[in-house]
């Protein structure tokens, strides 16, 4: 992809950029996303796509988001929290859409009123029944199985009596089941046996519910991962996050061999570059000296934007070259060192350049993943991490009608 120059003139978008965008901002390009969802919904394809906008869609923006991936053939919206979903909805997205992690805080009654779904793993039943009475509208409910995850979704055991309790409540009108669904565990790695057992436990769990007389529109149970490498776990409907903002869910597979682009690019311009003496030290705890006279770059990026402290040594890309985050990460600013520019003997100064921290890893550019690997973590924390302090900024917003032919088209679009 293509992100904005510091100095170009063929920017993406018309009109101004602000000033502070062009400073820091994570720019989104929804073409990516469109191309991201329209490749994982031929891979699911006759099962439809559910796009995973939790956590402000991975820090890409829920709303754009959104909005996008249904326009590019995603049928279904998933969300964790109903205050999520309330916020799509508020800003006028009416896709079907499901939240499945609540509390007895939750407020199931609003959740009902906007036609949401309604995960429930069991104890949120009465209450999403209640809300139905109240509201005078039978609540949309996507029963949950723990097939392994042992996080939310009622036991196997519990299974049983959750389907008989529900399927009374949809004799009597409160509530529809729409779904039954469970969460896999290690889809991301492949050769494990975990998810041939949660798959087989599913079959097992949509066998009674079937028995009971449930004739749910959705079964669901792939993410991303599985999605991408276990086409016997796609059944109805696939839930895909990651995938959708173009990052490889699998280890030492990229994007780019997954036929994935990423959307996000966080970037900034060098704020300080000057030259410093041999043996200079570089932020707190003075852990880097340079060795030699050199010239130091300042990147006005820190963890209160959502860069992990301990991520020294990640990739910062400036005029065609990674340089490594020398000396600790601070709350607004890191530093990277370019070695001996001389820019005080009337050599280039790179202040004021673009900075790029990951993108799409073209022509050797930083990626996601190198981050993950300094902070030790993977790269949907890199990117869902990135604060609200950073500026979005969209490209790409309306779809190129030639560029909608680059994957084979799914059923749906
Ligand atoms: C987050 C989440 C997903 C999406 O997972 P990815 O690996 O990002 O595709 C799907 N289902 C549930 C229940 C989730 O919590």
């Amino acid at each position: 992809m293509t992100y904005p120059a510091a100095t170009g003139d063929s920017r993406p978008v018309s009109g101004a950029v602000p000033a502070y965008v062009e400073e820091r901002s994570a720019v989104i390009d929804l073409e990516a996303i469109r191309h991201n969802v329209r490749r994982l919904a031929a891979m699911a394809s006759p099962a439809q796509l559910m796009a995973v906008v939790k956590a402000d869609a991975y820090g890409h923006g829920a709303v754009p988001v959104a909005r996008a991936a249904l326009g590019a053939g995603a049928s279904w919206l998933g969300v964790a929290h109903i205050s999520e979903a309330l916020a799509l909805r508020a800003a006028g997205i009416e896709a079907p859409l499901l939240a499945w992690l609540h509390t007895p805080e939750s407020n199931f009654a609003a959740a009902v009123a906007a036609g949401i779904d309604i995960g429930c793993s069991g104890w949120e039943l009465q209450r999403i029944v209640a809300a139905a009475r109240a509201q005078e509208r039978p609540a949309r409910v996507h029963l949950k199985v723990d097939t392994g995850l042992g996080r939310n979704g009622a036991t196997l055991n519990a299974w049983d009596s959750l389907v008989g309790e529900a399927m009374d409540y949809q004799d009597q009108g409160l509530l529809r089941v729409v779904g039954v669904f469970s969460h896999l565990a290690v889809a991301d790695e492949p050769d494990r046996p975990e998810t041939d057992e949660q798959l087989e436990a599913f079959r097992e769990v949509l066998a009674i519910a079937h028995d009971a007389g449930v004739d749910p529109e959705v079964r669901h149970l792939a993410n991303t991962p599985a999605t991408l490498s276990r086409p016997d776990t796609h059944f109805d409907l696939v839930r895909v996050g990651l995938g959708l903002y173009g990052l490889s869910p699998f280890e030492g597979q990229s994007s780019k061999e997954l036929g994935l682009r990423p959307a996000m690019t966080l970037r900034t311009v060098v704020s300080h570059c000057k030259d410093v003496p041999d043996g200079q030290g570089v932020s707190y705890g003075l852990n880097y000296r340079t060795r030699g006279a050199s010239t130091l770059g300042l990147i006005p990026l820190g963890y209160g934007d959502g860069v992990p402290r301990v991520a020294t040594g990640g990739p910062v890309r400036v005029e065609g070259v990674n340089y490594p985050v020398v000396g600790r990460i601070a709350m607004d600013q890191m530093v990277i060192d370019f070695g001996p520019l001389h820019v005080s003997a009337g050599g280039r100064s790179l202040l004021g350049a673009e900075a790029v921290l990951f993108g799409d890893g073209a022509d050797g550019g930083p990626t996601a993943e190198d981050w993950a690997r300094a902070a030790g973590t993977n790269n949907y924390e890199i990117v869902t991490r990135i604060s609200p302090r950073v500026p979005r900024r969209y490209i790409n917003e309306e779809p190129d009608r030639s560029a909608a032919q680059d994957v084979p088209a799914g059923p749906r679009q």
